[in-house]
């Protein structure tokens, strides 16, 4: 998914620089060239990410902030403030008036595509959890979606990871403070400390003497405990082209060195304050609504929250003019299971099939629990062909590992069928989809079952 970015800049050839470097990174571009017209814009609801110069007649970039994060119907959008190198006290305005990031003039290409990248996977993650807290209220289960971050992002716990004294006192310094810090000097320990702690932020020095920084960024990144915490890295001026695979590898956030300390306190507070934030959201996500929209055999999502949740994303999909595909699963022959083993043996079969329908997807994908033994998975972002492969990867993981009965005591084989179907265009319906995955899943059945039918519209 490409993020639109506003650039707001009274200067015509700033707007044109800025433009031309998102542009060759494929971000969507819209311009504006003061304050009010930035407010106006951002309104219209087509706008994810907006930079703003501080200077600029009339409203000025400080005003425009504060109105923008005043007004309910945009201060979820991003804020990234352009200030002048000479005037280190805009950062701190900057952030007062609500802004997400900073950057300085002249800007540079790493800061900045790294910092719209990130913001970018943060809007997008965040649009998600709302649109499902959104679903949830709908149906009158859930509490409001906290709208603002209002942490102030300190009192955090930091786990760092450096093994050169010189440059963790001077870290350990800055941020002792206001934070509690774990410092791990032997870097090999990097990833274990960080899944054993509960921590909110990693803190990666580049420079490490006998270890890969960036291994250690990815191992975090991959392993499961510790996929979603944020990490900043501290860099040398001279290591550019590692940074940037840094960031490529989902690093948030880094400082260079010579470490300013006002930027680094203000840049570890907003990965703070933004993991508190997308935490806030999945717990009020997940205590109000898991509960009532969730089938109680398999754990699943249950079809009256998949209907209200697939209205919405198909009504979000049409907007950005992205894809949204579905899978309509059914066991082959589950009637005979039950008929052969029993009952209890039919439900064992479908909690671990639910569990592999989950294992198989991608945390944005909602699987359900259709009814019976017909499960559906939604998939935003997802074309045809995409889908067809997601679902022919079920079909044989199914077909090929038995399904342990009776506590485990057996094993027995089960297969399934799968209609595949995608959203054709913005006037296009979910009702429609859902007929044409059921045509292919009667097709996938008719011809003799333990296949994947995609019906293209
Ligand atoms: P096909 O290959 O055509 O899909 O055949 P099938 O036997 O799977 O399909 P059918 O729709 O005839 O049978 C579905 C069976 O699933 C019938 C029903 O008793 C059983 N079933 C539905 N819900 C549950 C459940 O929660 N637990 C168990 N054990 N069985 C269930
Ligand atoms: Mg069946
Ligand atoms: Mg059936």
């Amino acid at each position: 998914m490409t993020a639109r970015i506003l650039v707001v800049d009274d200067i015509e050839t700033n707007v044109k620089l800025l433009e031309a470097r998102l542009m060759a990174e494929y971000f969507d571009v819209l311009t504006a060239n003061s304050g009010e017209s930035a407010i106006a814009a951002c309104k219209q609801g087509n706008v994810d990410i907006v930079l703003l110069d501080v200077m600029m007649p009339g409203l000025d970039g400080f005003a425009t902030c504060e109105r923008l994060k005043a007004d309910p119907a945009t201060q979820h959008l991003p804020v990234v403030m352009v200030t002048a190198l000479d005037q280190p006290g805009d950062r701190v305005r900057g952030l007062e008036a609500g802004a997400d990031d900073f950057l300085t003039k002249p800007v540079n290409e790493v800061a900045l595509i790294s910092r719209v990248r990130s913001l970018a996977r943060l809007k997008t993650l965040v649009d998600e959890l709302r649109i499902r807290s959104a679903a949830g209220q709908e149906m009158g289960v859930s509490d409001p979606v906290p709208t603002i971050m209002h942490q102030p992002g300190n009192d955090g716990r930091i786990l760092l990871v450096d093994d050169r004294p010189s440059s963790y006192d001077r870290v350990v310094a800055n941020l002792g403070a206001e934070h509690s810090i774990d410092l791990e000097v032997d870097p090999h320990q990097g990833v274990f400390r960080a899944a054993e702690g509960d921590y909110e932020l990693v803190i990666v020095s580049m420079g490490l003497r006998d270890f890969d920084s960036l291994r250690l960024c990815s191992q975090i990144r991959s392993l499961e405990r510790t996929r979603q915490v944020p990490i900043l890295v501290i860099a040398d001026p001279a290591e550019e082209a590692r940074l940037v695979r840094a960031l490529d590898l989902g690093v948030n956030d880094y400082v260079t060195r010579p470490i300013d300390r006002n930027e680094l306190v203000a840049r570890v507070r907003t990965q703070i304050r933004r993991y508190r934030y997308t935490m806030q959201l999945r717990e009020t996500f997940h205590q109000s609504v898991e509960m009532a929209v969730t089938d109680p055999l398999t754990g699943l999502y249950n079809r009256r929250y998949m209907e209200s949740h697939l209205a919405q994303l198909s009504r979000h999909a049409a907007a950005k003019s992205g894809s949204l595909s579905m899978l309509l699963v059914d066991i082959d022959y589950f009637k005979a299971i039950n008929d052969t083993y029993g009952h209890d043996a039919g439900d064992e079969v479908l909690r671990e099939f639910a569990t592999r329908l989950r294992t198989n997807a991608r945390g944005v994908d909602l699987v359900c629990r259709f009814g019976g033994e017909e499960f559906v998975v939604i998939m935003p972002d997802t074309e045809l062909s995409m889908a067809y492969v997601v679902a022919e990867r079920m079909r044989a993981e199914v077909a090929a590992k038995p399904f342990p009965i009776r506590g485990g005591s057996r094993a027995i084989n089960a297969t399934i069928s799968i209609g595949v179907a995608t959203l054709d265009g913005s006037t296009d319906t979910p009702a429609a989809m859902m007929k044409r995955a059921d045509d292919a899943l009667y097709s996938a059945k008719r011809d003799g079952r333990n296949r994947v039918v995609a019906n293209a519209a």
